[in-house]
């Protein structure tokens, strides 16, 4: 490639940039690894801007570890098993796997145009989900119901502490987990005396009287009373709706022993979203109600005391005890005896994960008339989704009109059987892909576990705060999960969550109406926008960009109208990750993304055509003027280094490490002449701004790159460099830099004139408060400001120099 002196039109650098191809097989423990993830998309089959936000902050985030050495791991998937798949399918009579994989297909495609580096080869089949069972038959899952009464929240609430960089999602996490004020117990359900096979967990706020209590309680809408429970059939017909019914299910208490009658509420819900609750008459008066009204009885458990505290009666080897004492004693030894105990928040319910529809995770279980639901064996995992010839959306499961499929062995008594034709939940699917990621191709289980525990935890997430809550707190759970399984060594999935902000797009809505316009529609030419035909006004707003606002933008004509880099440089320039970007390109975001880029490019012309003319390039004819302006670009370079590293791996302020890197660039565009072409300190500090510049801006930095390895006579070995600019390691701070003395001297001006300096330690050297009370300390502002009254003191940390604005 040749460089030449006008910028080349960059947006039409299409390249892929060249990997090093991460060892599939082997783990290199030689090198540090870092996994960097991206939430995986739905595969509507279109991209949308918030995808290139996410995915150019992985991308940047991943050439950045490889710089540094480190073995990445930066997957791609979809998240494929979805009902819009189905629901789509079914409006449009497609097979919802055809319909998914040209999806996948054309976003692939796009993806690709953007010049992504994802790991490819990390996609497995199951996660493109296409032959269905591979998605999700666990083995550990077997039990998918009962997974439910595993409910620990305790856990889950306090491992929070230990993520420290959850910021403000954790708060969010740990309101939706609530407080862990109660706890649950496990119950054997029967019918007739004959156990059926469920457990159920139900709820107390008050475990220390278990002993007396008196019934269990559902919800109408509890998943006992739908789907495929043994115990559909006897709580149906005790059903009154709207009125509290008992009915002739028990609920045996695994801890006391006892067991209890189950009563259908007559509530549409209970307090914190439980489902299942225990009645505990003596505890509540409300619960003392309903034992009453129903001719229940139960045992007293509390004693109030002459001094009005409350002992235990009646309660085992817990009477006797204080109820504070019997609280911690008997969630600790139900605990201890597997009978449940965990503390744990009253705003949960049970994780449904069953759904009555086709496009899903078969649950590998089987119905057989003798053994009732008996697991899929291991060795026949996975369950694979049959096909089925049409779909509907209505009535039962579509996998009942597969009759091959359905119709199945026992895995027990060998006797005829059917399969189980709820599919699960999407949500389990996203909650353990990231496992699968470590081991795509394993064809016996879900994944290998020293390879999770090889690239677990998840080092950066990123993602859109939309799924702050509910994914993230699913993935923790089956994470937490797997840990107390012996599946992986590490309990939480996520170290770092980087939580990114919304695309906005402008919105004009007609005042009166509400109507949302396209830009075709609204006359700009007045001091304000107005529809064209009507005249009337407009609300002008901002809104996350949507096709139904009309405020929505194309990737795709984005990246023809301003080339990938601009478009990657303006993601991560207009605002922290973290904070939305209204996306306006009338803002100097784009234009100074532009101009950057020419300036870079400007740069390294500027060194070619200095060393291609007739003076041979030699630092010792620098006289001490140059050689000090040699030293700042030095120190500039120095600092640029520190500072873009630290945005790197500890902020992600990737709108600081730009800004950062310009104001090198304006350093390094007002060198003079002589110091560009003799001093190794320019070349040295270029070549840094390209290599730091490259995780973000790849495309433009391999082609400054490429011009810079064709410098002639270049007088440090950096330029020597083999490789792509992608190759290179990323730069370290000069160790004499770091050694440099504690101090600096600091140019002091007053109302823009130059008048000295002052020597300031070097660490408060960016404090603006404590470098003007060292300099008012100092014999120079002793003598030149303190009589005058100060107005404003302006620190520039990176020019080392304050600016006194006084009265004259
Ligand atoms: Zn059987």
């Amino acid at each position: 490639m040749e460089v030449n002196g006008t910028p080349k039109p960059f947006q039409n650098i299409f390249f892929c940039v060249p990997q090093k191809k991460e060892s599939h097989t082997g783990l290199e423990r030689s090198r540090k690894k870092f996994y960097v993830l991206s939430m995986f998309p739905y595969p509507s089959g279109r991209l949308h801007m918030g995808h290139v936000r996410v995915y150019t902050i992985s991308d940047t985030i991943s050439h950045f570890q490889r710089m540094r050495g480190h073995q990445v791991l930066n997957p791609m998937g979809w998240d494929a098993f979805g009902l819009p798949a189905e629901n789509a399918a079914i409006e449009r009579g497609l097979d919802p796997e055809d319909w998914t994989k040209s999806n996948i297909e054309s976003m692939r495609k796009q993806l690709d145009s953007l010049g992504l580096c994802f790991n490819w080869d990390r996609v497995s089949e199951s996660l493109h989900s296409t032959d269905g069972g591979l998605d999700l038959n666990f083995g550990v899952l077997h039990h998918c119901i009962s997974i439910l009464s595993y409910l620990r929240l305790g856990p889950l609430l306090d491992a929070l502490a230990d993520l420290p960089e959850w910021y403000g999602v954790k708060s969010m996490q740990a309101n939706w987990i609530g407080d862990c004020s109660g706890c649950f117990f496990n119950h054997i359900m029967k019918v007739d005396g004959r156990d059926s096979g469920e457990v159920l967990a139900a709820y107390t706020g008050s475990p220390e009287a278990v002993f007396g209590a008196a019934y269990v309680s559902v919800l109408p809408s509890h998943r006992l009373l739908h789907g495929s429970s043994a115990l559909k059939t006897a709580l149906l017909r005790a059903l009154r709706p709207g009125r509290d019914s008992l009915t002739e299910v028990t609920a045996l208490n695994v801890f006391t022993g006892r067991e209890v009658p189950v009563v259908i509420s007559s509530k549409k819900e209970f307090d914190g979203h439980l489902d299942t609750v225990m009645g505990i008459p003596d505890s509540s008066e409300e619960e003392a109600e309903l034992a009453q009204s129903l001719g229940l009885s139960w045992i007293s458990v509390l004693k109030t005391e002459q001094d009005g505290t409350q002992t235990l009666i009646n309660s085992d080897e817990f009477t006797g005890q204080s109820r504070a004492e019997a609280f911690n004693s008997v969630t600790q030894k139900a605990r201890e005896r597997n009978a449940g105990g965990y503390l744990t928040s009253a705003k949960l319910r049970d994780w449904l994960i069953s759904r009555q529809r086709y496009w899903g995770t078969p649950i590998p279980i089987v119905h057989c008339s003798a053994c009732g639901p008996v697991p899929v064996p291991v060795e026949e995992l996975p369950v694979t989704l049959p096909k089925v010839s049409s779909l509907s959306g209505k009535g039962a499961s579509p996998l009942k009109t597969a009759q091959d499929w359905l119709r199945c062995q026992c895995p027990r008594c060998k006797g005829p059987a059917e399969r189980e034709t709820d599919t699960m939940d999407t949500f389990v699917d996203s909650s353990w892909y990231y496992f699968r990621y470590t081991d795509p191709q394993n064809p016996l289980r879900p994944f290998e576990h020293s390879r999770a525990d090889h690239w677990m935890p998840v080092d950066v997430y990123i993602g859109g705060k939309e799924h702050a809550v509910m994914h993230l707190y699913y993935a923790r759970f089956l994470s937490h999960f797997c840990r107390d399984q012996g599946m992986v060594s590490h309990r939480e999935p996520f170290r770092k969550l980087l939580v990114q902000g919304l695309i906005k797009g402008q919105t004009f809505r007609v005042a009166e109406t509400g109507q949302y316009l396209t830009k075709e529609d609204i006359d700009f030419s007045g001091p304000e926008p107005i529809q064209r035909d009507s005249g009337s006004r407009l609300q002008v707003t901002w809104e996350k960009m949507s096709k139904s606002k009309q405020n929505g933008l194309d990737p795709q004509e984005v990246l023809q109208q301003y080339g990938l880099d601009t478009m990657r440089l303006y993601l991560l320039y207009a605002a922290p990750p973290e904070q939305d970007i209204l996306w306006d390109v009338k803002t100097d975001a784009i234009p100074g993304v532009l101009r950057w880029q020419a300036r870079l490019w400007g740069l390294i012309t500027k060194l070619r055509a200095a060393r291609e003319g007739p003076e041979t390039p030699n630092p010792s004819v620098l006289n001490k003027r140059e050689r000090s302006e040699a030293r700042k670009i030095w120190e500039n370079k120095n600092y640029a280094i520190t500072q873009v590293t630290g945005h790197f791996t500890e902020d992600f302020l990737f709108n600081a490490a730009i800004s950062r890197l310009m104001g090198l660039t304006n350093t390094l565009s007002q060198a003079s002449s002589r110091v560009v072409l003799h001093s190794v300190e320019f070349e040295e500090a270029l070549a840094s701004l390209c290599v730091m510049a490259a995780p973000m801006c790849p495309h433009l930095a391999s082609e400054l790159w490429a011009g810079l390895s064709q410098v002639r006579n270049p007088l440090g070995s950096v330029l020597l460099g083999k490789g792509s600019v992608l190759q290179q390691p990323w730069p370290s701070v000069d160790p004499e830099y770091l050694q440099t003395p504690d101090t600096l001297q600091l140019s002091v001006r007053i109302n823009n004139k130059a008048c000295g300096s002052v020597s300031v330690p070097r660490e408060v050297a960016q404090d603006a408060q404590k470098v003007q009370e060292l300099v008012l300390n100092s014999s120079l502002g002793a003598r030149l400001l303190s009589e005058r009254v100060i107005k404003k003191a302006i620190l520039s940390p990176r020019t080392a120099l304050i600016n006194f604005l006084v009265d004259e």
